[in-house]
């Protein structure tokens, strides 16, 4: 019998690590930007003011290209060009709805795709950003939760969704141009796609970019995270986010929340409203907007009203009502608008705001809950959703 040759690899012919590519300045935090800036060559005592400079161009001009940023010297510019790049989401396709809502679908690396809503209002607007390609969460009235989870998205592609949507407004002001005070994009609500508080130091470092007051400059009065209710998270957002907090609340007991929002069986309304009670103190914020998806004979009746304004007592709330938005195969029905009126009705006497919020951007599937990528759309039938929902 003859010996077979040992399979042996040299080890040494395999690149421990594959060459990596030109780094992304996007998304970084100032400290990380310094580091790489240093690690690539840039002399230390020089880099803090670089990162001012770089951090300007990228976040105040909306600069994507080394050669723009001229007051660098050109030698440094060519530096960096070589080894960093500039880089937002690439926009796959753009919609435009009939009442201006605009819907973009980008892809991340990886070649998955989340989408951006872009909701104009009276001059101003609300860009509602993705925190996740899909969610892990299986909400059952939310068509995002029949997708699952891929991947969290980078702070990078977090904040670069705010940068193309800024790209298609044409709203990068130009240097030397009087301050145009009016903005376009003027809010953003962490509300798209995902749990942005299953994604925390990305979620909360693009959201530092967003607030920086070299750069994007929007007030951490014009962001708000919407999360299902992750308890630990919340106070860490108060703490290291401080931005306005809202909170798809959408039941006023523990068996119906079980069931629409499942995470409900890991921390509970009571739980949950502890953490409530803590925020607007800790993250020196305002009012806390609970989230309310209005659903035909489910969670609609006077007496969830009623519940909902006691649960809340003591809380500087605002209720937002939203009329069911529905999907392909959603196992529940829209509340009726009469419903819809009478349950705000109660909680306004209570001394409530309860705004109901228009669905927009409906005819291109852009409303809340009914966002997920067509390539990735999962094969769950109504039965499946129903069976998850407890419905039958
Ligand atoms: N994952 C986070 C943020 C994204 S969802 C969260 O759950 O809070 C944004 C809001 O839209 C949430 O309040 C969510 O409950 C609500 N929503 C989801 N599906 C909906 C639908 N089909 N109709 C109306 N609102 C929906
Ligand atoms: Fe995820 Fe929010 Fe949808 Fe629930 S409502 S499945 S947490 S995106």
């Amino acid at each position: 019998m003859t010996a077979t040759a040992p399979i042996t690899q040299d080890v040494h012919t395999i690149p421990r690590k594959m060459p990596e590519g030109p780094v992304n300045l996007v998304g970084m935090t100032r400290d990380k930007m310094r580091e790489v800036l240093i690690a690539n060559g840039t002399p230390e005592k020089q880099a803090k003011m670089r990162v001012g400079q770089i951090w300007q161009w990228i976040y105040q001009w909306g600069v994507r290209d080394f050669d723009a940023m001229t007051n660098l010297a050109k030698a440094y510019r060519a530096e960096l060009a070589e080894k960093f790049v500039i880089e937002v989401p690439e926009v796959v396709t753009k919609q435009v709805s009939s009442d201006g809502t605009r819907k973009y679908l980008v892809r991340i690396a990886g070649g998955h795709e989340v989408e951006v809503v872009y909701i104009p209002e009276d001059g101003r607007g609300t860009l509602c950003v993705s925190s996740q390609v899909g969610c892990t969460l299986t909400c059952s009235f939310c068509h995002t939760g029949t997708q699952k989870l891929v991947r969290n998205l980078t702070a990078a592609e977090i904040i670069g969704q705010v940068m193309v949507a800024r790209d298609d407004l044409d709203e990068w002001p130009v240097p030397g141009a009087v301050k145009d005070e009016t903005r376009l994009l003027s809010n953003i609500v962490l509300m798209g796609m995902g749990e942005p508080l299953y994604n925390f130091e990305n979620v909360r470092d693009a959201m530092k970019i967003a607030m920086d007051a070299e750069g994007i400059q929007l007030s951490r009065r014009r962001i708000t995270l919407s999360t299902s209710g992750v308890v630990p998270e919340i106070w860490r957002t108060a703490q290291e986010i401080g931005c306005q907090l809202a909170v798809s609340f959408h039941a006023t007991t523990d068996d119906v929340r079980d069931k629409l929002v499942p995470i409900n069986k890991r921390w509970n309304i009571e739980e949950l409203l502890d953490a409530l009670r803590s925020y607007p103190k800790v993250s020196n914020s305002e009012r806390i907007t609970f989230e309310y998806v209005m659903l035909h004979g489910v969670n609609d009746s006077d007496e969830d009203a009623r519940r909902l304004v006691k649960l809340i007592d003591g809380i500087p709330a605002k209720i937002n009502l939203i009329p069911f938005n529905e999907w392909p195969g959603a196992p529940y029905k829209r509340s009726s608008n009469n419903r819809i009126r009478a349950f705000a009705d109660i909680i306004y006497k209570a001394g409530y705001a309860s705004p109901i919020r228009t669905p927009r951007g409906e005819d291109i599937m852009a409303a809340c809950g009914q966002l997920k990528s067509a390539t990735e759309r999962a094969r769950k039938s109504r039965r499946q959703i129903e069976a998850d929902a407890g419905l039958n």
